[in-house]
């Protein structure tokens, strides 16, 4: 199929920051953001006249991927202009490794998901991202999360009045000209810690509505005038009754399911005995390392998606024994 190879986002080096282990998945993405392009308007009308700039389309949430043995994230031609014109809103990705540049278009207000390719569909990426290689995660979770934003902003926060996008769709303006109040993505920091008893157990919890049988560490939002381990230690007593100490940091990860980013912690609790916020979290209990290399991955027990902190947490600390 001729038109996969076109379709499909690109594969380039990537220029990954400097972490202590391997990115998260969703995190440093393909693309180069060119934030110089974002505030240089004959540049970014430049890329969005540019024949060969590729669009992510977003439906409700869902990204268009391609199913088939390997599922991928999937772009169309600039040249689609029957959808560029059902959009409500494009935003300026970035550039892949060829100057190629890569926008995010809108077409939630369309009633159906429009069909694109015979194999391709609009999906959740929540549900499909474990099934996608890393670099078309990042991207998709990229285009996702600025769309979301979006579409909850459509009104100034200030005055009430309708803003519009700027800045290739990185900040949205008050129309308004007696407010003008700018409004930039937003991103919510949350915790999450592994909390270990400095010895061969840590603590995992579930939330009723989680798949029977799922586990996972303990997490929450930071809260305005905390800092993140201020966050981490408060979390912890609340949700479990334990006092911790040598909280460390691990890496952090983008979970755009809508809008968080996820600070990853250790932390050793320096008592045993829980009390558990049935409000908050169903259950939670200490597991060793035997138990967690033994989990059935069933309804009895089974560990956090692949694709999250919480997993890798987890695997960073089973190594460490
Ligand atoms: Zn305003």
């Amino acid at each position: 199929m001729g038109c996969a190879a076109h379709g499909t986002l690109a594969r380039t080096m990537r220029t990954v920051p400097h972490h202590k282990h391997a990115p998260n998945v969703y995190a440093s993405g393909p693309l180069d953001r060119a934030d110089r392009i974002r505030g240089d308007q004959d540049a970014l009308s430049a890329a969005m006249a540019s024949k060969t700039a590729r669009l992510l389309p977003v439906w409700r949430g869902n990204n268009l991927v391609q199913m088939g043995t390997v599922m991928r994230g999937w772009t169309l031609q600039a040249s689609r202009t029957d959808l560029i014109t059902q959009s409500t809103l494009s935003v300026f990705l970035g550039l892949d490794a060829t100057g190629t540049p890569h926008f995010a278009i809108d077409l939630s207000d369309l009633e159906e998901p429009p069909e694109i390719e015979a194999d391709t569909v609009f999906e959740d990426l929540r549900k499909v991202g474990p099934m996608l290689g890393d670099d078309d995660g990042a991207v998709l979770a990229y285009a996702r999360g600025l769309v979301h934003w979006h579409r909850r902003h459509l009104f100034c926060g200030v005055c009430g009045s309708p803003t519009e996008s700027r800045k290739g769709g990185h900040e949205r303006r008050c129309t308004n000209e007696n407010c003008g109040a700018s409004h930039f993505p937003r991103t919510d920091p949350a915790v999450i810690m592994l909390v270990h008893d400095g010895a061969d157990r840590i603590v995992l919890g579930r939330q009723k509505e989680w798949p029977p049988g799922r586990c996972s560490v303990l997490a929450g939002f930071v809260e305005p005038g905390e800092s993140l381990e201020d966050a981490v230690a408060r979390e912890v007593m609340e949700e479990v009754g334990l006092p911790t100490a040598d909280i460390r940091d691990n890496s952090s990860q983008p979970w755009p399911f809508p809008s968080s980013i996820m600070l990853g912690f250790s932390a050793r609790a320096t008592a045993e005995e829980m009390t558990v916020a049935t409000d908050e979290i169903e259950e939670a209990r200490w597991v060793t390392r035997a138990e967690i290399a033994a989990s059935p991955e069933d309804e009895t027990f089974a560990l956090p998606r692949r694709d999250s902190i919480a997993y890798r947490l987890i695997q960073d600390w089973m190594a460490e024994g």
